[in-house]
């Protein structure tokens, strides 16, 4: 093929992938390049290794699908850093396969996953933010010295896992060799728990014990966790007395949340406790701009002003709302206009209020996989029972706010330990498995869209 072929061919492959993927098209897709094309695996070269787990885990099926339309043939599409040696052709042999594990293993055990959009400078400074983002960028710039530890807590959706990411990547960037831990809490009580079920604890502890910056967002999670609190007081104060930073979020102050015990608190609040408010109009018409920005949409000042009046209480409603807008601009020739607009956001807020029950769930599985209410809640562990029903768990842990105890309650009473290992074992399976993960987003398509009685 032609060089001039190839490129056209490459561009038409990431122009498909922001049509059939408008949640996740970006701007930045344009700056993707392309790396080799041979033995039916598409290399597609990114900027850098956070990129490259990043489209990884997010999308990967579409690119996959994108690839196989504008070629017609079985393509598949790996990531790669464009400058990496891993990706020349004379090393790619070592890889196994072509699904890309070994060089997302190597990642693994080095950087956090990081989500590319989520630094500081993407995030909009103003009176709400203002304290929090300032703590943020001191600690990056001295991680260990300044706040130690740093709290800052908020209602959902006013950009605290924004600003933790953004302390990561900075950090990263002015350091290549600070090892960081940054993981959701559930994910550090989960791991605790599979470390003992596994008797390799202190394979555990010296994972996070060992970090130069540790970060662990929405700990509010840690109630009633007794012994996971136990092991993160003994982390906390191993990762402190060695002056390592360490930075939480969660959704109220230390004190305020249930169940948390007297160490823990008086601990996190040694250092800065700082909250996010809600963010003013002004502030909002901006994030309403950056965000459009990023997706390389253009509006009017008069229609991002008009999508700040109505997104108020939590940003991320926005986000959906520009995807709508994105998919329609993209789909249509059409101009986005006011009425474009209210359409879209219409939607958005009815689809945020709309309360996913685990009946709505289960009914959509059930369908589905052709099997009763009452298998699912039996003691049945054929497959074609133990999977529905563990996606079930799954879809419930991600779509509703039921706590693992409740979930297992409607699944015939199995208890938390069993719903958690479920739900890691089909989060795990969506994303190794593209069928899984094209399964997962069908089902959840269906629950999100079923029309409300
Ligand atoms: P939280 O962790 O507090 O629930 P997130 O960090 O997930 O909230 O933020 C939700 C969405 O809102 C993200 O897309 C984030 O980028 C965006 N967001 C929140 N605050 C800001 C801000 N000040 N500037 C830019 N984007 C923001
Ligand atoms: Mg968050």
């Amino acid at each position: 093929m032609a060089v001039r072929e190839v490129d056209d061919i490459f561009a038409d492959i990431i122009d498909r992938t922001k049509t059939l993927d408008p949640a996740n098209a970006r701007k930045w897709f344009d700056k993707l390049t392309f790396l080799h094309m041979d033995g039916g695996s598409l290399g597609i070269g990114c900027p850098d290794e956070v990129t490259v787990q990043f489209l990884q885990d997010n999308c990967k099926s579409s690119f996959t699908r994108a690839a196989q339309q504008i070629t017609g043939h079985l393509v598949t599409v790996d990531f790669g850093v464009s400058t990496s040696r891993e990706f020349d052709s004379s090393s790619r042999r070592n890889r196994t396969g072509s699904d890309g594990t070994v060089l997302q293993e190597k990642y693994k055990s080095g950087s956090p996953k990081l989500h590319p959009d989520y630094t500081f400078d993407n995030f909009v400074v103003g009176p709400s933010n203002r304290l929090a983002h300032a703590s943020c960028v001191a600690v990056s710039q001295s991680p260990g010295n300044t706040y130690n530890p740093l709290f800052i807590y908020g209602n959902s959706g006013l950009g605290k896992t924004h600003l933790l990411h953004a302390v990561c990547f900075e950090t990263q960037r002015k350091s290549k060799s600070a090892v960081m831990q940054f993981l959701s809490c559930e994910d550090f009580v989960n791991r605790f728990i599979r470390a003992i079920e596994e008797g390799d604890l202190s394979g555990f502890q010296s994972q996070f014990r060992t970090v130069d910056m540790l970060v662990i967002d929405d700990v509010q999670f840690l109630r009633e966790r007794e012994h996971s609190q136990e092991e993160f007081f003994h982390t906390f104060n191993a990762l402190y007395n060695n002056g390592k930073q360490i930075i939480l979020s969660a959704d109220s102050p230390p004190g305020k949340i249930p169940s948390l015990e007297t160490r823990l608190i008086s601990r996190f609040n040694w250092g800065l406790v700082t909250r996010v408010d809600p963010p003013s109009y002004e502030t909002r018409v901006a994030i309403v701009q950056k965000k459009a920005h990023l997706r390389g949409l253009n509006i009017s000042d008069e229609i991002a002003e008009y999508i700040a009046r109505k997104v108020q209480a939590n940003i991320r409603e926005l986000e959906g709302a520009l995807t709508t807008i994105y998919a329609v601009a993209t789909t249509t020739e059409k101009v986005i206009d006011l009425e474009l607009v209210q359409i879209a956001l219409e939607g958005q807020i009815k689809a945020a209020a709309r309360h996913i029950s685990i009946t709505d769930i289960i009914e959509v599985v059930t369908g589905h996989f052709d099997v009763r209410l009452a298998d699912l809640q039996s003691k049945k562990r054929s497959q074609s029972i133990t999977e529905p029903r563990q996606i079930c768990m799954y879809l419930a842990r991600n779509l509703t706010k039921h706590s693992l105890e409740e979930i297992g309650g409607h699944l015939g009473g199995r208890d938390h330990t069993t719903v958690m290992h479920s739900c890691s074992k089909i989060g795990q399976a969506q994303k190794s498995d593209p069928q899984m993960h094209v399964l997962l987003e069908e089902l959840t398509k269906q629950i999100t869209q079923t029309p409300q009685a």
